[in-house]
Order: C-alpha cells, then sequence, then structure tokens
C-alpha cells in the first residue's frame, strides 16, 4: 500500500499568523517544527495502517518549498523538497493508493478560516473550477484524481475539515486540531492532543483507500481564476487555453486538471 502525503502549513497544529508562515521569522522557525511533527504523526498512522511505502511532498510555498525541518523527520517515508520542481503534485502517479492532505486550509473568503485563501493571498481573489467556487483542498483532490488517487484524509481547521467533506464526500477521514476565530486566530488543541488527532486519522484514511473513490470532475476542465487587480491579468499572455474573460478574470481551459493546472499563471 503506498500512501502519498501532501503537505501544506496553514492547517498545522499552532499555525495562526501570518508570520508563521513566512520565512524569516522567528515565529516561521518555531512553526516548521509543528509542521513536522504533524507530518511525522501522519506518516506513524499511516504505517499503523500497513502502509509500504510513504513518499512526502512539502507543499507550502515559503522558504523554496523547503519547509520541513530535516533531521527530525520520521524515518518510515521519503521526502520531496525544495524547488523549482515542476508542478505541485511532483512524485505522485497512479501507483499511490490514496492521498493524505496535512495542514491544509479553507478556501479564499471562507468565514472564521485560519489563513484562508487561495492559491495566491497576494494575487488571488477566487476561483471557480468548472463553475463551482473550489480552493486548494478541491483542485489538489481534483489532480489526485485525474491520476486515480482518492484523497483520504484532510486536517487542518475546522473550516478546511468542513470544505474537505462537502468536495470529498463521508470517505474521507478528518483530523481537525483548531477551529478559526478569524483569519489570524484560532482556538487550539494542545500539540500531543492534535498529533494524536492525526496519526490516529491517517490510520484510518489509509484503511478508506480502497472503498474511496478519486474525485473526478468533467471533462475538458475550465478554472477561472479572479485575480485583485488588473495588472495582476495584464501580466498574463492569452494564447490556447487562456483567455481572458473580464478585467481581472482568466480562463484556463484543457482536456484535464493537470493540463489545465500547467496552464496557470
Ligand atoms: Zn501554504
Amino acid at each position: 500500500m503506498k500512501v502519498f502525503i501532501l503537505v501544506d502549513m496553514e492547517g498545522i497544529s499552532g499555525v495562526c499568523l501570518e508570520e508563521h508562515t513566512s520565512a524569516g521569522t522567528p515565529q516561521y522557525e518555531q512553526a516548521r517544527r509543528w509542521m513536522t511533527a504533524d507530518v511525522n504523526a501522519a506518516v506513524q498512522g499511516a504505517l499503523d495502517a500497513g502502509a509500504s511505502e510513504v513518499v512526502v511532498l512539502d507543499g507550502h510555498g515559503a522558504n523554496s518549498l523547503y519547509n520541513l525541518v530535516y533531521e527530525e523527520l520520521h524515518e518510515g517515508a521519503e521526502y520531496i523538497l525544495g524547488s523549482p520542481r515542476g508542478w505541485y503534485l511532483t512524485g505522485l502517479d497512479s501507483s499511490f493508493h490514496c492521498m493524505l492532505m496535512v495542514g491544509m486550509h479553507a478556501m479564499a473568503g471562507t468565514p472564521r478560516a485560519v489563513l484562508e485563501h487561495t492559491w495566491s493571498t497576494a494575487r488571488w481573489h477566487r476561483c471557480r473550477l468548472n463553475g463551482r467556487e473550489t480552493g486548494e483542498i478541491g483542485l489538489m483532490a481534483a489532480f489526485a484524481g485525474s491520476l486515480g488517487v482518492p484523497v483520504t484524509l484532510v486536517t487542518g481547521d475546522q473550516a478546511a475539515c468542513d470544505e474537505a467533506r462537502q468536495f470529498l464526500g463521508d470517505k474521507v477521514a478528518l483530523a481537525c486540531v483548531k477551529q478559526g476565530l478569524g483569519r489570524y486566530s484560532a482556538k487550539m488543541l494542545p500539540p500531543r492532543h492534535a498529533r494524536a488527532e492525526i496519526r490516529a486519522q491517517a490510520s484510518q484514511a489509509v484503511a478508506l483507500a480502497d472503498a474511496a473513490t478519486p474525485f473526478k470532475v468533467e471533462t475538458p476542465v475550465s478554472i477561472e481564476v479572479d485575480y485583485i487587480r488588473n495588472s495582476h491579468t495584464d501580466a498574463i499572455p492569452t494564447g490556447p487555453g487562456v483567455e481572458l474573460i473580464g478585467p481581472r478574470t482568466i480562463r484556463y481551459t484543457a482536456p484535464t486538471v493537470p493540463e489545465a493546472c500547467y496552464l496557470i499563471r
């Protein structure tokens, strides 16, 4: 049983400040240790449930995609770190039985959601996948789904877990480690409880892998991104599959989700 783990930072236990997720601050140096501990808990949970191979992808865009603390990593997995490395889900292919998402956040605009955004806080206002308002959980689940891999765990705040349930149905295990009070505040589980919950739900997730169905969307695929400023769309060359459909909106169309994602600027 091969298990792929995608890790982001905003939904890690203990994280709620912008400084936690931005390299070069003392808070970031703390938060990357928490991220490593949450990942280690998920790896252990996957191994508890019989995973034979675990690959972890560091997917948070700070510090050149190298946020995990190398010397503290669990010995039962391998880790994809650093950049550039192509697209977001480097290393995932259809030989994996399931993908677990650790440290996720809700889509841009979600109320009481810790560090909510979709893709880029600085450039993206919101995003629709085939006309449906979608955040990173839905986009990445659809990407994995196009390779035939179901997402069976999401960890993060309550809002991220609710979003995962809406998009992925009941065959996904959830580990809620904090309740957002606002974008920069949350009621948190203490670290040991958070990690025990992640470990338990990661086990559950691996057990669900056979029963879960990959998240598939209709093809061809359209991804519409509303950017924040006209200057953001001004900077994007249009062409095949890349259309300006409003002053701040670009529509990307392609035969599959990964191909549509590759077009995104
Ligand atoms: Zn992130």
